[in-house]
């Protein structure tokens, strides 16, 4: 904060202590982050309103952070907004009186939909001036739009966005946008709009929220007890006491108000993991031969485990009487003779009504004496008959949803390869060596139903060659080698981390890993395709600007039943123009002719990396003079259903899996990653 300094004295004037914050005001921080890409000048501006939300209206903290992190409610209660364009351009011109046609032509000029709710909303001419929105009113909006289901919930959805857009810039009404010149100031209609897509554009990511959260709530505690400002140290205490209690329990519906009655530096002792609160599960490094995690882990004790193929999942238990607090509603769905329990998904989504089966056999595994428990596992197919681990195809035969137990015909095998929570205790910040004894202490496994995860602990290079086809004979995807003693052995949610290597069997000759990538658009097909799209432009996420961007463009891997599929997939997420927050490949010829919302993840090998003019993904990184990175030969593997669009594969792994490859083309060997 010291190279910025923005005025302290700025509450919104019609905002007094005690009432509801206006909505407006935290508009006029959103539009003022939108001017800058200086990320400290951005957390000051966040900090600075969240001190007068704490000094004014402290019980507004909740829905304003959830606003400002784009989120109605943590991940696990799966309410989302993402309301297509075509609902929104219905709801701005039902509710500014402007034709559609006008609205989809100033669509067609800028692009942002935000931009033309704004400038529609301000050419209205208003007859009263309606009541100003709140923070606390918008967000039960979004609430009440989310949760619409059933018959009629198009046109109920835009009612709802009606509603809030007609209350919309109360205090601008009559003051006109153009919007070929201004950015659209602080309207609401136009972060309405762009909440409802699902991207507030405004380069905030959630970690700089978190950091503005924390500073803000130290200098009000400051202030509070009559303290001077809190020094750089004090800041930095508070922000590493809200990241991690964060990355334990990523619910700011228990996070806020326990930080508002106890204090932020207090929250550790009041706020842990604990079972019915999914964490974000720690993620691999890939590397691209065993030397690679030899150098890496020279010299220190780990182990390798068998890496299944299947789908992540989160199993957490609490036995009927344990003395569990609970502090919130937790989702524990599932219910049994010993306790209620439950599943959630890479993405903290419940998984509960896809495997009711296991749910149903979870008390049998679970022995005697254990209380409680959060379990990390790959769910896999199970091959009855033959007694073994089937294809990751086979488990994606299962239905997704309402599943009867009774109606399963894949059965699917759980393997646990860590404990994060036993018996009332968080075991994240304990040796695996020590979190390992624990899972093998209180489970008893049961084949084809629930095991361990197999491994062996050698750092023999012949040994862990021998163990890594022997995970291929067995229907796995290779290795997981994981540290395991002391600090650099705990558990680090949401990390992708260099204390987890994952090493494919395919990776040995080729790139590294696969890719997740987003579909922007698509080309249609010739010869036998024409009916469907032959080929699609898919792209990387770029986390700091928040952009999806090009980098290859895909016709290969595709049967024609999977091109018809994805056909009428598609169909339904077309768009007129590609979202700004696309970068474009260059050149005329390679603009797609149908572009779609970012919705879907496809995983895609590629045979190498490429610099390239046509496609710019992580040309910032790799200062390749404009040029970016791109994939020669890529092939389609899989969809990526439990991957959301902002979780595909960033520039900067891009730009490390091109370096890294460059640097074993000119023999300088491997380079080693950083932690994110
Ligand atoms: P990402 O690309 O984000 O790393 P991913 O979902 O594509 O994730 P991989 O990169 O293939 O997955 O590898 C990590 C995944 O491997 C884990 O998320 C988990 O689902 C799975 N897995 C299987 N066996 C193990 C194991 N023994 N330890 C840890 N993860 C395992």
């Amino acid at each position: 904060q010291s190279t910025f300094k923005a005025k302290t004295k700025d509450p919104y004037p019609d905002w007094k202590a005690g009432e509801p914050v206006p909505y407006a005001a935290l508009c006029t921080t959103f539009s003022k982050v939108e001017m800058t890409t200086k990320r400290l000048e951005i957390s000051a501006h966040c900090s600075l309103f969240l001190r007068q939300v704490l000094r004014l209206t402290p019980s507004d903290l909740l829905p304003t952070i959830l606003l400002m992190v784009n989120k109605l409610a943590a991940d696990y209660a799966g309410i989302e907004l993402g309301i297509g364009e075509s609902l929104i351009m219905k709801a701005v011109s039902e509710s500014t009186g402007r034709s559609l046609q006008h609205i989809k032509a100033d669509q067609n000029e800028v692009g942002d939909l935000g931009l033309v709710a704004a400038k529609s909303r301000s050419k209205q001419p208003t007859m009263f001036k309606p009541k100003a929105l709140t923070i606390q009113g918008v967000h039960k909006g979004f609430l009440a739009i989310a949760k619409i289901e059933g018959n009629g919930a198009q046109g109920r959805k835009v009612d709802g966005i009606k509603k809030l857009l007609s209350a919309a810039d109360a205090h601008s009404a009559g003051k006109a946008i153009d919007i070929t010149k201004d950015n659209g100031g602080p309207s609401e209609a136009k972060y309405i709009v762009r909440t409802l897509e699902g991207k507030l554009r405004l380069g905030l990511a959630e970690r700089t929220v978190i950091v503005a959260l924390a500073h803000a709530m130290i200098f009000h505690e400051f202030s509070q007890k009559g303290d001077k400002i809190p020094s750089t140290a004090d800041l930095a205490i508070a922000e590493s006491t809200l990241k991690s209690v964060y990355s334990e329990l990523p619910s700011y519906e228990v996070i806020i108000p326990a930080m508002l009655e106890h204090g932020i530096l207090n929250l550790p002792d009041n706020c842990r993991l604990q079972p019915g609160v999914p964490l974000k599960p720690m993620l691999a490094k890939p590397t691209k031969s065993i030397t690679e995690v030899l150098d890496r882990f020279d010299g220190k004790d780990f182990t390798c485990e068998y890496k299944y193929d299947g789908e992540r999942a989160q199993i957490h238990f609490v036995a009927h009487g344990a003395a569990m607090d609970l502090a919130t509603k937790a989702p524990l769905a599932g219910k049994s003779d010993k306790g209620v329990s439950n599943i959630f998904s890479r993405n903290s989504e419940d998984l509960s009504k896809k495997y009711p089966d296991i749910l149903a056999k979870l008390p049998t595994w679970i022995k005697d004496g254990t209380q409680s428990f959060v379990l990390d596992c790959e769910t896999v197919a199970w091959d009855l008959v033959e007694k073994k681990v089937l294809p990751f195809q086979q488990l994606m035969t299962r239905k997704r949803k309402d599943v009867k137990v009774e109606d399963v015909k894949v059965q699917v095998c759980v393997f646990a390869f860590d404990i994060l929570y036993l018996n009332g205790e968080a075991l994240v910040n304990k040796p695996f060596r020590e979190r390992r004894k624990h899972l093998q202490s209180a489970f008893a496994p049961v084949e084809g139903e629930f095991a361990l995860a197999k491994y062996g602990n050698t750092s023999e290079l012949e040994e862990i060659q021998i163990l890594l086809e022997e995970s291929v004979k067995a229907s796995c995807e290779g290795l997981m080698v994981k540290m395991l003693d002391g600090p650099e052995s705990f558990y680090q949610p949401s990390k992708r981390s260099q204390n987890w290597l994952k090493v494919k069997k395919d990776y040995l000759a080729g790139v590294g890993d696969s890719l997740d990538l987003v579909v922007l658009g698509a080309y249609f097909g010739r010869g036998k395709r024409t009916s469907w799209y032959g080929a699609f432009l898919l792209a990387c996420y770029n986390p700091s600007t928040q952009n999806y961007e090009s980098v290859c463009n895909i016709g290969t891997g595709f049967s024609e039943a999977i091109l018809e599929s994805l056909h009428t997939q598609l169909s339904e997420i077309t768009i007129d123009r590609p979202k700004p927050f696309y970068t474009h490949p260059s050149g005329n010829k390679d603009q797609p002719d149908v572009w779609f919302e970012p919705k879907y993840v496809w995983e895609v090998k590629t045979a190498d990396l490429t610099l390239s003019p046509r496609y710019k993904a992580a040309a910032d990184e790799v200062g390749g003079g404009g040029k970016g990175v791109s994939l020669r030969f890529p092939r389609f593997i899989k969809e990526r259903d439990d991957k959301k669009p902002d979780q595909a594969t960033t520039s900067r792994i891009i730009a490390e899996m091109y370096q890294r490859q460059e640097s074993v083309t000119k023999n300088k060997g491997p380079s080693i990653d950083d932690d994110f």
